[in-house]
C-alpha cells in the first residue's frame, strides 16, 4: 500500500495547487469513513476554492498538514446536495465566514440544493458575500487570468454538474458524479488535468442506469478520449477500495497511455510543476 509519488507531490502549501482532504465516494465508503468524505481543494492564482465539503471536511481541514485554513477559503462549490459530497457544507460556511462575522465569500450551487430538499441552511446564506446558481453553459470568474464554468448538467440523481478550471497556462476539468454519456468528452475536452469520480468498479449497464455513476470501464473510456496529461480517479466507492484503486489506476493507465493516479486522503499536486511540463498540445 506504498505510494511511490510520480508525479510532483508537494509537502507545503504555496503556489498552485489541488489537495484530495477526502477520496471517499457514496455512502458506504462515507458512512465508514474508510476513506475521508472531505472533498477537494483548489488554490489557484490565489484563489482558494473547495469543492464538495462532505462530512468530516472541517475536521480534516484542521488536521491535515500543512493545515487548512477554512477562514481563508474563497469559495465552495457544491457538485450536488447529497451528503457525501455537502454533509459539512453549512459549519464550512460558518467557518469561511468567520462565524459570520466576515460577510464574505462565495457559494457555487444547484438550484436543487438551496430549493429542492435543501443543504444549505437559510440562516448560513445571509454570511455569503454571493451565492451563484450553477447552470449549464455558466462561467465565473474566480481571480484575474482564472475561471470557472459548469459545462453541462450531469446525468444524476440530483442535479449534479462538474466544472472546468482555466488558468492562463492550465485546464483542468474535474467529472464529478454522472452516468457516462458521450458528450461529456467534448464538454471536458481538452484538458491537462482530469479529475474523475469513480464510484463503481464493475457494474452491469441496467444497475448502472439505475445508480448513475462512472465505473472503471466509463472512466477508462472518458480518460482515453479526454487524453488529458494527468488524470486523477477519486470518490472511490467500496468496491473499487477493495479492488485496490492503486492496481486499477496502473491498468487503466496501460489501457489508455495516459498517466491515470488513483487519489488518496491528504495527496497534494502541484500544479506549477504540472505547467512547467508544458500545456496540451490542442489547448
Ligand atoms: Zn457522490
Amino acid at each position: 500500500m506504498h505510494w511511490e509519488p510520480t508525479i510532483a507531490v508537494m509537502a507545503k502549501a504555496t503556489g498552485d495547487f489541488v489537495k484530495f482532504l477526502g477520496t471517499a465516494g457514496a455512502r458506504f465508503v462515507m458512512i465508514t469513513q474508510r476513506r475521508s468524505s472531505a472533498g477537494v481543494l483548489y488554490s489557484l492564482g490565489g484563489f482558494q476554492l473547495l469543492v464538495d465539503p462532505g462530512p468530516g471536511c472541517l475536521v480534516r481541514c484542521h488536521a491535515s498538514r500543512p493545515k487548512v485554513d477554512p477562514s481563508r477559503l474563497d469559495a465552495i462549490f457544491l457538485t450536488h446536495g447529497h451528503l457525501d459530497h455537502a454533509g459539512d457544507v453549512n459549519v464550512m460556511i460558518e467557518a469561511m465566514t468567520e462565524g459570520g462575522h466576515e460577510r464574505r465569500g462565495t457559494l457555487f450551487a444547484p438550484g436543487e440544493a438551496l430549493d429542492g430538499d435543501p443543504i444549505v441552511l437559510r440562516y448560513v446564506r445571509d454570511y455569503l458575500g454571493r451565492i451563484e446558481v450553477l447552470g449549464e453553459g455558466k462561467s465565473w470568474e474566480l481571480a484575474p487570468g482564472v475561471s470557472l464554468s459548469t459545462p453541462v448538467r450531469h446525468l444524476h440523481t440530483g442535479e449534479a454538474y462538474g466544472l472546468r478550471i482555466e488558468t492562463p497556462r492550465l485546464l483542468i476539468s474535474h467529472v464529478a458524479d454522472t452516468l457516462y454519456f458521450p458528450e461529456l468528452v467534448q464538454h471536458y475536452a481538452p484538458c491537462d488535468l482530469l479529475v474523475v469520480h469513480m464510484v463503481l468498479y464493475q457494474v452491469d449497464a441496467e444497475r448502472k442506469c439505475r445508480i448513475l455513476h462512472l465505473d472503471m470501464a466509463d472512466a477508462t473510456r472518458l480518460i482515453g478520449e479526454v487524453r488529458p496529461r494527468v488524470a486523477i480517479v477519486t470518490h472511490f466507492g467500496m468496491n473499487v477500495l477493495q479492488a485496490k484503486p492503486w492496481e486499477l489506476a496502473a491498468r487503466m493507465s496501460e489501457e489508455t497511455g495516459v498517466k491515470v493516479v488513483d487519489a488518496r486522503d491528504g495527496m497534494m499536486l502541484d500544479l506549477e510543476a504540472l505547467e512547467r511540463q508544458g500545456t496540451t498540445p490542442d489547448a
